[in-house]
Formats: C-alpha cells, structure tokens, sequence
C-alpha cells in the first residue's frame, strides 16, 4: 500500500516536471518570440523602445510573470495610443502621396500611358489599406512615375512624339477648313487651293504648318485690304457725285436769285409804264394825240414783255440743263450703290459658303444656331442639335488618297442637304464634321429622320480604285432645353455623338436633358 502511494507520487512529481519543463520551453518560445517581435518594433516610438528593451531582458532573466502584470498593462495601453496615432500617420501618408500624384498629373506634356497608370495608381492610393506598408509598392510606384515623368520633359520630342503628331494633325485639319470658308477671297483662289494641297500631307512638321498659316494669313490681309480699296474707291465716288449734286444745286439756286432780282425789276418797269400810259393818256387833247402816245407805249411794253419772255425762257433752260445734270449724277450714283450693294450681298453669301461642300460653314451655323436659340426662348419653337461624324474618314484619305476624302465630303453633304425640309439647317462645322438643327421635331420623328439619312448615305455606291466602299456615319442628337446654354446643348450632343462611335459606329444616338 504504502509503495503504491510511493509510486504514484513519483509518478505525479514526474508529470508535474515534464510539465514544468514543457512549460518552461514553452515560455523560452514565447519570450523569444516576444523578444524577436518587440525587435522588429524598434524604431516606431521612443518609449515604446524602453518598454520593450526592459520585457526583453525580464524575459531574459526568466523574472516571474505575474511581476511584470502591472508593466505588461502599461505597456499594453501604450501600444493602443500608439495605434491611434498610427491610423494618423497612415492618413496623413496616404494624403500626401494623394496629392504628389494630383501634382505630376497637372504636369503638361505627359505620355499618355503615364497619364493614364497615374490615374489607376492615384485610385489605388484612396482605397482603404491595413497598413502603412501596403504603401510601400505604391510609393515606389509614384516614385517611379515622378522619374518617367522627368524624363519625358528632358526629351519631349521623343517622348511626346504621339501627342507632337496629334497636334499637327489637328493644327492641319484647322487650318483646311479655314481655307475652306475663305471662298470669298476669288483673287488667291489659286494660291490657297495650293495650301490647301500641301496640308494633306499628315505628317506635316511644325515650321511647315506655321509657313502655311503665315501664307494664308497673308492672302487673307491681301483679300481684306484689296476690299478696303474697293470700299475707299466707291466712297469717293460717292463724295464727288455728292459734290457735284451740291454745285448744281447752288448753281441754280443763285442764278435763280439772279433771274427774280431781273424779272422784279422788269415787272416794276411794266407797272411804272403802264402808270405813265394812263397818267399821259387822261392829259391827251386830241384823239389823235392820243393815238400816238398809246401807239408809242405799246410799242415799249411789247419790248419790255419780249424782254420778260426772253428771261423766262432763259430761267426755265437753265433750270432744265442743271437737272438733267443731276438726273444723271444720280443715275451715275445709283448705278455704283447698286454695284456695291450687290457685291457686298455675294460676298456676305459666299463668306458664310463652305468652299469645299458648298453648304453653310461653321460662321453660318453660329449665326443661325442663336437665331433658333433666340426663338425657343420667345416660345416659338423647339431645337434639335444634331452633329454627325463620318466614320474611319481618315481610313479613306489614307486609303485612297486626299482628293478622294474631299470629293467624298462634297458627296455626303450635298447628299444630306438633299434630304432636308425648307425649315432645317446643315452646316460644315469642320474637317469631316456636320452639324444639323432641327425646329419642332420630337424624338420619335427625330430618330426616324436621323436613322434615313443615315441609311441613305450608307447606300450611295462609293467607288475607288475600282473597289466599292460602303461608308457610314455616327449620329448625336439632343433637344434645347430653356436651361441650355448654347454650349451646353451643343456639348450634350457630341456626347451623344461620342456614345455612337462607342456603341460600335453607324448609328444614332439622342440624349436627353437630365
Ligand atoms: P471616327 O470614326 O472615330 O470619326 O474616325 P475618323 O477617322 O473619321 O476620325 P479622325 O478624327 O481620326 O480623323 C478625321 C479625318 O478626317 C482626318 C483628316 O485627315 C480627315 N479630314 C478632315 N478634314 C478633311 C478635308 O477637308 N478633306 C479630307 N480629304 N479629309 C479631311
Ligand atoms: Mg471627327
Ligand atoms: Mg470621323
């Protein structure tokens, strides 16, 4: 009996130590852990360092747990400041990398690539993220980005070559439909239409553009002084006939003067006479006596009426020459106004003509665009703004060469100008761009009307080279609203356009007022 309980005693003092013991290894890991740990947090706070210098080395000397209780609280309610102050810095990290982002992409110049993994990157950075460590790759990233973006400014040309070209482009297609509504200026047509062929040229650099604008810039001064002279010419014209008509005028206002002091003294001279005559005749004695006096007196106021006739006559031939003269001064004057109106009137036409598809240019659009505005604010009317592009236009240019687009663009817009009612308008607006307005159309007819053209244009059987091309347009549309600005409408619907060539081309697309 006693030697069983001697058994089971040493066996528990044996469990007891193997338990002490894996205990003890475990609180060695533990520590060792907690030491590695507490390591791998040095450097984050000051006191949070001494704290875990001093755990280390308890946990090092194998000091009792239960000691460190009040230490390993401290500690603990330390480390919960720490971490409401670390969700500060996380913050404040997160916006300064926002804003250094925000900072290169108002840099200009930048490749479009760049641009547009700034943009990803800049919405990585907003996302919610554990740690400030997550923020790591994205700041090497920005990093990264900041250096692509240095580099692109040293060498810009290189770089920016895609944009350079856009640029170009753009500039050039400008410049052609400039050229296009200078169609008033008859005298350089040659002259520009050589422009003109110069700019097809895609690829044109810089300094060759500029040399083409200065060149039309100059016709242009040319064509607007040439018209200055004509103006100053008619002006003058009209001053001398001016001049002339006064003269005749005064002329004959003074010989008239003349003529009435003349003819007051002839007709004083008859009443004196004929005084005299009966003064003379109640004095004759004898018939006779009087026979001769009155003979006598006849004979002078016959003369005297003569001389009255003659003055008249005079009078009324002066009178009739001074207005055939100004008869035909004013002939002369009406002829030139009538000239000038009529070239002013050709010219107002032809300045508001596209040169090239002779339909209405963009000036024309302006002008009627506020006209129809100006009538749906009187409640007159509604508007459609509807701009329609070509589709893979510059495919045909490249494909079958310029002359080809130009004729092609003449083609669709006397094809479109067609299909229009009276009350529609279609202008240019630019390059291979048209812009239409319609007046009391709701949307159903509207996309009925929008859908015919488009199929009309889709079946005109174009041919080059020998090969039939099939080619379509992409419509936007919307309505005027009365809280529409001009440019506002006019913006929704090249979004409307925008969506079309989105939605796969060939199609129309009205968006309405939202
Ligand atoms: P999308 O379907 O996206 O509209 O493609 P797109 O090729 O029509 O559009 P993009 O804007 O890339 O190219 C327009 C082309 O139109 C480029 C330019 O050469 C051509 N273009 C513009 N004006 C004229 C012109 O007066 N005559 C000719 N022949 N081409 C022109
Ligand atoms: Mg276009
Ligand atoms: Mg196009």
């Amino acid at each position: 009996m006693q030697g069983d309980t001697q058994q089971q005693l040493q066996k528990a003092l044996s469990a007891r130590k193997t338990l002490e013991d894996t205990y003890e290894s475990q609180f060695k890991t533990l520590a060792l852990l907690v030491s590695r740990l507490s390591l791998a947090c040095k450097g984050i706070d000051a006191e949070l360092d001494n704290r875990l210098a001093k755990l280390r080395l308890e946990l090092k000397r194998g000091t009792d747990l239960e000691k460190l209780t009040h230490f390993i609280e401290s500690t603990s309610e330390n480390l919960k400041h720490l971490g409401a102050k670390h969700v500060l810095e996380f913050q404040k990290v997160q916006i300064a990398l926002t804003e250094a982002g925000k900072l290169l992409q108002q840099q200009k110049g930048l490749p479009d690539n760049l641009r547009r993994n700034l943009r990803k990157l800049i919405s990585d950075i907003k996302e919610p993220s554990p740690t400030v460590q997550a923020f790591l790759p994205l700041m090497n990233q920005l990093i990264a980005f900041y250096e692509q973006a240095l580099h692109a400014k040293l060498q810009p040309y290189d770089s920016c070559a895609e944009q350079y070209k856009k640029k170009c482009q753009l500039l050039s297609a400008e410049l052609t439909t400039y050229i296009d509504s200078l169609n008033f200026a008859y005298e350089s047509a040659d002259e520009l239409a050589k422009i003109r062929t110069s700019l097809v040229s895609t690829s044109l650099p810089i300094d060759s553009l500029l040399e083409a604008s200065v060149k039309t810039l100059s016709i242009l001064i040319k064509n607007v002084s040439n018209e200055r002279l004509v103006a100053q010419s008619f002006l003058l014209t009209l001053n001398e006939a001016l001049s002339g008509v006064q003269q005749a005028v005064l002329t004959s206002l003074s010989v008239s003067a003349d003529s009435k002091k003349q003819m007051q003294q002839i007709n004083l001279h008859l009443s004196q006479q004929i005084d005299l005559l009966s003064k003379e005749s109640i004095q004759a004695t004898s018939l006779v006596q009087l026979k001769n006096l009155v003979s006598d007196k006849l004979l002078h106021l016959t003369n005297t009426f003569k001389q009255k006739e003659f003055l008249e006559n005079q009078e009324h031939e002066r009178l009739q020459s001074n207005l055939t003269k100004l008869e035909s001064y004013i002939r002369d004057l009406e002829e030139q106004a009538e000239h000038y109106k009529k070239r002013l009137h050709e010219q107002l036409a032809q300045i508001q003509i596209d040169a090239l598809t002779e339909i209405p240019n963009r000036a024309a659009f302006d002008a009627r665009y506020q006209q129809e505005i100006n009538r749906v604010q009187r409640g007159e009317c509604n508007l459609s703004i509807v701009l329609a592009d070509i589709d893979h236009f510059k495919n045909i240019n490249d494909s079958y060469g310029h002359s080809a687009g130009d004729k092609t663009l003449k083609v669709i817009a006397q094809a479109l100008q067609s299909q229009l009612r009276e009350t529609d308008f279609i202008a240019r607006y630019g390059g291979e761009e048209f812009v239409l307005l319609f007046t009391n159309t709701n949307e159903p007819d509207l996309n009925i009307i929008l859908n015919k053209l488009r199929e009309k244009i889709k079946r005109i059987a174009f041919r080059f080279k020998g090969e039939e091309v099939p080619i379509t347009l992409s419509f936007g549309a919307t309505h005027f609203v009365t809280t529409d600005s001009p440019y506002s409408a006019f913006d929704r619907a090249d979004e409307a356009l925008y969506a079309a060539k989105k939605a796969g081309r060939d199609n129309v697309i009205i968006k309405t007022f939202s």
